[in-house]
């Protein structure tokens, strides 16, 4: 149970203190409850979506109330 937890990608049994899953070589994150290790926040992805709706909004305003 201790110094275990499980990778959320593909449900292998990892050692708790790994960053990368050594089976599916993905990124794992800290532990929750139940053993199962976080999946990482994808920074990336926030930063696009962030960025996406930015020009969104701009090109609103741009289109409509100048
Ligand atoms: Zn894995």
């Amino acid at each position: 149970m201790d110094k275990i937890k499980k990778c959320p990608w593909c449900n292998a049994r990892i050692h708790i203190d790994v960053k990368t899953c050594s089976f599916c070589k993905k990124k794992v994150g800290k532990t929750v409850a139940g053993g199962i290790a976080q999946k990482p926040i994808d920074w990336r992805s926030y930063l696009i979506c962030l960025i996406v709706w930015v020009v969104f909004i701009l090109y609103i305003w741009w289109a409509f109330f100048r």
